[in-house]
Parts: structure tokens; C-alpha cells; sequence
């Protein structure tokens, strides 16, 4: 074979990869968001149909004998064909595995159990649920064996997500983590807390989506290319640079937790809208891995929209939406609600400090899940515990607690270290970023657009061709280093709280 061929029939097959991708993400966004409760069973049969020939386009000799092909020329292909095929070949590792029936009945027993689990935590029926969970750890952990036989299957998921990292790194970077956090947590808990009670006030949903506009609008999302939806579980999901679609969930009587989950999704968007022009169709389209996402979505999430500038920006438009509401609150006051920091039941409403600790509580779960030291009947008891270890909180219902998240209803495990990770990234891309923007500045005169801008090029435009401890390195110049995160983390709510 010639290798110009070999390069052009795998460019051919990632452009019908990326088609079926686009059908399948389209179709899941459908049923999420617009699909009546009924349209489920058929969804579930077109995935599962689309699953197969998605899978016969990977799983077959011919595939295998070019990618081995291309392996074996890596150093004569450019940068983005040869990151393609060293993708394509872990991909496979499970792929080729897995025997193929089942690979598609897993597919349907995830589709399943993700229709189950918003009916569970609608009723806060944790049993109904139960044994579409416990089917779904049986398949992650057989899977993991089939693709590594060698590795822990914890650490081969953990892999997965965020490529380098191990349960022995995690354990150790969760240590540091907790060790900063907790007496932190316990002095500000000690404080008197700032007023907040103006956001749990009447905030029409109508006027609510007009504020999320006005957010997508400062933060530089062009509206022709990404929409926003609405769902229980606010995500985002992207197809190519001009066709981002985010989600959010509005509730009447809380009127930061839509607008911070636009910022964050929005902040999702942003990365894949800056990946730059080659990775159109590409498999290497969107965010180095899940941390990295994360670490953009938080980044405008935490870093700038919990920034004293970005409130002291943004606050005036908010209230002229709600006058009324807002009529005896200040943007010095809204700053201070908004970094709040208290102990609580619900990670994606947690706050900016105690947010690590919710992840660490699904670590600890998720590793004795993988081993087989927790039954999933024994869940919710388990769960409850380690709140009240953790953050000293009693939870009242399932639905508060193990009900709460999507990730393990459509069989995500390893996934929730990512989100720590994300916020730990951020802190040290910010510290390195402050040595050439002046980044208040910039957000008081509302141009984030400059702070997109460097980001874009330090890390967006990349996509998938760069792994996150590269890009880590790019970007800083040095390795990964959670002390920034720590540091962050103290010295803002040290400040905010006068400890
Ligand atoms: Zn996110």
C-alpha cells in the first residue's frame, strides 16, 4: 500500500465516523431535550442500529492492517494525521475486544438505564433504578478487562477520561486537596454568612432566558453558532465549530443557578469554537480530555464569572431585567452571594471551595464499585456517610444524593476526578496568564474576548492533538502542579471571608 492512499482512505473513513457521530449526537440532544417521554424506545433501537455500523466502520481486519500500516510510517505523517491514527489505535483497544453483540447490547442497556434514571429521581426511587446501575458497573468492569487484562479496571476507566492519571496520583493529589480544603471550609463556617436570600426570590423563567442572552453575549458566543436548550442535567455537545449546542435548566426561585450553568456550558462551547479550521470532520475535534474541558468551563465559570470585575460588569443589565427582585441589592452584595462557600448536597449547585470535595466522595465510591467492595443496593448508605464525613451534611433523600448525577446512568465511571482536575488546571493556567494580561482590567472594561483570544491560542486551538499534560506544558512551561489550586483557592476566600 502507498501511504498517500493509506492517509486518504483513513481521512475517508473519519468523514463518515464524523456523519454518523453528528446523526447519533443530534438524535441524543433530540431526546434530551425536545422528544416527547414515548419517543425512548425507538431512539434506543436507531442508536443501537447506528452503534453497529459505527462499530463494523472500526472493528474489521481491513481497518486494523491500516492503522497498523500508518503506526508503522507514524514519522512521516503530519502532526494531526499521526495523533488520528495513535487515537484511533487506543480506541480500539476496547473496540477490538469487546465482542460486537456485546458492545450494541451494552449500548441499549445504557440508553435504558439513562430513561430509568430520570423517572428514579423524579420519584426519588433509588430501587427502580438499581438494577440498570448494577448491570452497568457488571459491563464497565468486564469491558476494562477485555481491553486491558492487566490493569486495575478503575484505573484503566480513570485512564480513559484523563490519560496519565492513576488512582495512586489521584489518592495523593485528593490528599493534598483535602488536607488544605477541610480546615479551610471549618473557619469560613465559623463566619457570618453573606446574605443571599435575593436569589431565591421570584425570577420569571421568560426574563431568566433573556439574561441568559445577554451572558452569551458578553462572554462572546456567537448565537449563529451555538443554541441553548433546556434540560434537568444542563450539558453541551458539539458537532463542529459552527454548531455548539448548550443546555440549561431554569428554576423560578434561583436565579444564579441558570446563569452560572450558562457561563459554564458556555465555556464548553468556547473551547470547541476555538479549535482551529484543520480539525473540521476530524476525530481530534473538541477538548483535549475531560479535565481540560473542564478546566475552560470553570474557568469562565469560577475564575471570571465569580470575579469581583465580571459581577461589577454584569450586575447592572441583571437588574435592570429584575428591578424589582434586585431593588436593594448592590454588585459588591451579588459578589459576595455568589461566592457564598458552605457545606451542601448537590455538586453542580455546590460552590467554588467545597466543589472538590463532592468529586472526591464519587472517587471513593466509584474505586469500590470497580472492586466489588460496595453492593450498588448498598449505595445510597454509603453516600449518605461520606457527606456527613466530608461536609458534615445529613441527606434527606436519594434524589439529593445518589440520584442526583447523569454520569453513572449512561455509564460513566472515572468521569467526576476530571471536574477537580478542571478546576486545579484552571489555577495554574490563570497564574501563568497574569504574567502577560491584566485580567481585572480586562473584564471590567468587558473584554473577555482578549482573554478567549489567549486561551484560544494556548490551548483551544489544539483540540485533541495535544494530551493535557502537554498542553499543561505549553501553556506554563512547567508540569502539572496542584499547589496553584491550593494557593487560589486560600487567598480568594482568605480575602472574601477576612480570615
Ligand atoms: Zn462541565
Amino acid at each position: 500500500m502507498e501511504l498517500n492512499e493509506a492517509v486518504a482512505k483513513l481521512k475517508e473513513k473519519n468523514k463518515k465516523l464524523a456523519a454518523y457521530y453528528h446523526a447519533m449526537g443530534v438524535m441524543y440532544y433530540d431526546i434530551e431535550t425536545a422528544a416527547p417521554k414515548n419517543a425512548i424506545g425507538g431512539f434506543s433501537d436507531t442508536m443501537a442500529a447506528l452503534s453497529e455500523i459505527t462499530y463494523k466502520l472500526e472493528v474489521n481486519e481491513e481497518n486494523f492492517e491500516l492503522l497498523d500500516f500508518l503506526s508503522a510510517h507514524a514519522d512521516e505523517l503530519d502532526e494531526i494525521t499521526r495523533r488520528e491514527v495513535e487515537q484511533a489505535q487506543n480506541g480500539l483497544k476496547l473496540l477490538r475486544n469487546v465482542p460486537m453483540e456485546e458492545y450494541v447490547e451494552y449500548q441499549r442497556i445504557q440508553s435504558e438505564a439513562s430513561a430509568v434514571w430520570h423517572e428514579a429521581k423524579v420519584k426519588n426511587d433509588y430501587a427502580m433504578f438499581e438494577p440498570h446501575l448494577k448491570k452497568l458497573v457488571e459491563y464497565n468492569i468486564k469491558f476494562a478487562k477485555y481491553a486491558a487484562p492487566e490493569k486495575d479496571p478503575y484505573d484503566y476507566w480513570l485512564n480513559e477520561f484523563e490519560e496519565g492519571f492513576t488512582q495512586d496520583v489521584l489518592d495523593g493529589y485528593f490528599d493534598k486537596v483535602k488536607a488544605a480544603l477541610v480546615p479551610l471550609i471549618h473557619k469560613i463556617c465559623e463566619k457570618e454568612k453573606p446574605d443571599d436570600s435575593f436569589i431565591y426570590k421570584f425570577y420569571p423563567i421568560d426574563k431568566q432566558r433573556e439574561l441568559s442572552q445577554y451572558l452569551m453575549d458578553v462572554i462572546g458566543i456567537n448565537k449563529d453558532d451555538c443554541s441553548i436548550g433546556e434540560t434537568e442535567h444542563p450539558f453541551t455537545t458539539g458537532f463542529n465549530k459552527h454548531d455548539l449546542r448548550i443546555t440549561t435548566h431554569y428554576y423560578e426561585n434561583a436565579l444564579t443557578y441558570s446563569m452560572y450553568s450558562v457561563i459554564h456550558e458556555g465555556g464548553h462551547a468556547t473551547y470547541e469554537m476555538g479549535n482551529c479550521d484543520e480539525l473540521t470532520g476530524s476525530p481530534l475535534f473538541g477538548g483535549a480530555s475531560c479535565g481540560m474541558h473542564e478546566s475552560q468551563s470553570r474557568f469562565y465559570e469560577n475564575i471570571i464569572g465569580r470575579s469581583k470585575a465580571f459581577c461589577e460588569l454584569v450586575f447592572p443589565r441583571i437588574k435592570e431585567i429584575f428591578p424589582e427582585q434586585l431593588k436593594d441589592v448592590d454588585a459588591e452584595k451579588f459578589y459576595r452571594a455568589v461566592n457564598l462557600a458552605q457545606p451542601s448536597l448537590v455538586r453542580t449547585e455546590s460552590d467554588e471551595l467545597t466543589y472538590s470535595l463532592h468529586v472526591l466522595i464519587r472517587y471513593e465510591i466509584e474505586k469500590k464499585l470497580m472492586h466489588g467492595e460496595l453492593d450498588t443496593k448498598d449505595l445510597p448508605a454509603e453516600w449518605n456517610r461520606l457527606y456527613k464525613e466530608y461536609l458534615g451534611v445529613d441527606v434527606p433523600s436519594d434524589k439529593e444524593g445518589c440520584l442526583q448525577d447523569s454520569h453513572w446512568s449512561g455509564g460513566s465511571f472515572g468521569y467526576f476526578p476530571s471536574y477537580s482536575l478542571g478546576s486545579a488546571y484552571g489555577a495554574q493556567i490563570l497564574a501563568h496568564m497574569n504574567k502577560e494580561l491584566d485580567m481585572d482590567a480586562l473584564i471590567a472594561s468587558g473584554n473577555i474576548g482578549k482573554i478567549t483570544e489567549w486561551l484560544r491560542e494556548h490551548i483551544h486551538k489544539y483540540g485533541q492533538i495535544k494530551k493535557p499534560a502537554e498542553l499543561i506544558r505549553i501553556c506554563c512551561g512547567e508540569d502539572f502542579d496542584p499547589d496553584y489550586y491550593i494557593d487560589y483557592l486560600t487567598e480568594k476566600f482568605t480575602k472574601l471571608y477576612e480570615l
